[in-house]
């Protein structure tokens, strides 16, 4: 019996897996269309003072909707574009719309310590065009180079260290700005942090969940921070969704958030709208916060 179970648990195992390769298979071919059938649109999400007062930042954040296949996350396909190699072509068009949308709003009257963050994978990263791209992306647009901020993940640091450290020195010598995504998930060690220079640390959403209940996950918190704060880094907290989380991280220190409780991934006008309607375009004169340790 055990062995007939067996059988039936290989056989829906590779249908199953037959099923997967042939979503990749379509969704590699349909994405090889969607930039140039305009399918690809960013949202921006806001990043705020944990006070809610101050709009420090924006995350651009790619969207794909397919004619047919109608919207499909990135969590499923930016896997895809990287295995295909199209998230080098996809991932320059989201560096200069994003940076083209950066200064048209500096151009109006957003905070001009606001920052630009995009999203960096790792492809991209260890492309060796990647710095000559960001020199011409910023000329392009005018934009100056400390309103850009590239998120890389921890998987930066784990493959060719030495490698990645040298094109983290040239970033940072352009002026941009540096943060680890999804900081605590990922395999880095605290020595390459000191080394990397980045400048901002995110906090990873599965520590922000449960904190205003989870000891454990306060815990780990503050201790980013605690790190983060002598290293002389930035820290953001993701995923803020509650009033509650929100204050255990202020009675932690956080100096900055991102999540659903100050806005949800939008179009770049309802963000203007959004931003604008809760007062967090405030002028030019916004300073940023010191960080409290
Ligand atoms: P990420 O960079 O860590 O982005 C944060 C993700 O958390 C986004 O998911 C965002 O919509 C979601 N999020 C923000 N606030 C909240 C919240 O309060 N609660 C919850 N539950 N979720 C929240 P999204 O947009 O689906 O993107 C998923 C991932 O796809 C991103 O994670 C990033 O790794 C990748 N990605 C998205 N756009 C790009 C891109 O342009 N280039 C690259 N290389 N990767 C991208
Ligand atoms: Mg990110
Ligand atoms: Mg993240
Ligand atoms: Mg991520």
């Amino acid at each position: 019996r055990a062995k007939q179970e067996g059988r039936n648990g290989y056989r829906f195992f590779t249908s199953e897996m037959q099923r997967q390769s042939a979503r990749i298979l379509q969704l590699e071919s349909a994405l090889r269309q969607a930039q140039a059938n305009r399918e690809l649109h960013l949202c921006f999400q806001p990043q705020v003072s944990i006070d809610g007062q101050r709009l420090v930042g924006a995350e651009a954040l790619l969207r794909w909707t397919h004619p047919q296949l109608g919207v499909i996350s990135p969590a499923e396909f930016i896997p895809i574009a990287e295995g295909s190699g199209l998230i080098l072509p996809i991932g320059e068009w989201v560096l200069r719309s994003a940076v083209r949308q950066m200064k048209a709003w500096l151009d109006q009257d957003y905070p001009s310590e606001m920052t630009i963050a995009v999203n960096l994978s790792l492809v991209q990263f260890r492309h060796p065009g990647l710095v000559e791209l960001v020199v011409d992306v910023l000329q392009e647009s005018g934009l100056p180079a400390h309103c850009l901020e590239l998120e890389l993940t921890e998987s930066v640091a784990m493959h060719d260290p030495a490698a990645a450290i040298a094109v983290v020195r040239r970033l940072h010598a352009l002026g941009v700005r540096l943060s680890v995504d999804d900081f605590g998930t990922g395999y880095s060690s605290l020595s390459y942090l000191k080394q990397f220079q980045v400048h901002k640390l995110k906090i990873d959403q599965s520590f922000i969940r449960q904190i205003s209940e989870d000891g454990h996950d306060q815990s780990i918190v503050r201790a980013i921070l605690g790190m983060a704060c002598s290293l002389g880094m930035l820290t953001i907290a993701e995923g803020v969704e509650t009033s509650a989380q929100l204050a255990e991280l202020e009675r932690l220190g956080c100096a900055e958030v991102q999540g659903y409780l100050f806005g949800k991934p939008m179009a770049a006008a309802e963000f203007d709208a959004r931003v604008r309607q809760q007062q967090l375009v405030t002028g030019r004169h916004a300073q940023r916060a010191a960080t409290t340790c």
